[in-house]
């Protein structure tokens, strides 16, 4: 049941992509909000940090989305 331990998040103050192993909530790295993981705000999940995160190197190296300049 408890598949996909690892999480990509987006976070609702600042937009930012970033990852976690926590179940219910965590800090986001980039505005210190702290964020609950409900599903809307998970955009992936996996089962090692590896795929995780190489999954997130994706998503950030996409040239469309939300791009603060
Ligand atoms: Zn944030």
């Amino acid at each position: 049941m408890t598949r996909g331990q690892f999480k990509i998040y987006r976070c609702p103050e600042c937009g930012h992509l970033s990852l976690t192993s926590s179940s219910k909530s965590t800090k986001c790295p980039y505005c210190n909000a702290l964020i609950h993981l409900t599903p809307s705000r998970v955009v992936a999940r996996f089962e090692n940090a590896r795929e995780a995160s190489e999954y997130l190197k994706k998503l950030k190296s996409k040239p469309s989305g939300f791009k603060k300049l």
